[in-house]
């Protein structure tokens, strides 16, 4: 079963896409918990950070460099957060991967 995300990288819903390449989007979160909200997500389906495989590690490695990379052009590279949610009783709601970008500036 798609995600959410999986739809929007497919453009089976529309969303305010930052950055993309072959592997990974950038996205403007839809609720966004700060003023600049974005959420880095990998293409490949992979539920949770609990379900990497050592395959991903480039993967993982590109989402950070991508999160530098685009904190970079929008000029907070000194003022922003990165996190994962986890928990899927509660934390984790779209159960794809992705990387939590804020910053208030
Ligand atoms: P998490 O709690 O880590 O699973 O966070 C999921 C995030 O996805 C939340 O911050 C939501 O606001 C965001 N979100 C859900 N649906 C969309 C969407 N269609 N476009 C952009 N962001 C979304």
């Amino acid at each position: 079963m798609s995600s959410i995300f999986t739809k929007i990288i497919n453009r089976e819903i529309p969303s305010d896409i930052v950055f993309e390449n072959e592997t990974i989007i950038v996205i403007k979160d839809i609720n966004p918990e700060a003023k600049t909200h974005l959420l880095i997500i990998p293409k490949k389906e992979i539920e949770t950070i609990n379900d990497l495989e050592s395959e991903d590690t480039q993967l993982i490695a590109d989402m950070f460099f991508v999160a530098k990379k685009v904190a970079n052009d929008l000029w907070i590279s000194e003022w922003y957060k990165l996190h994962f949610n986890v928990w899927k009783k509660w934390w984790q709601i779209v159960m794809h991967l992705h990387l939590h970008l804020l910053s208030n500036i």
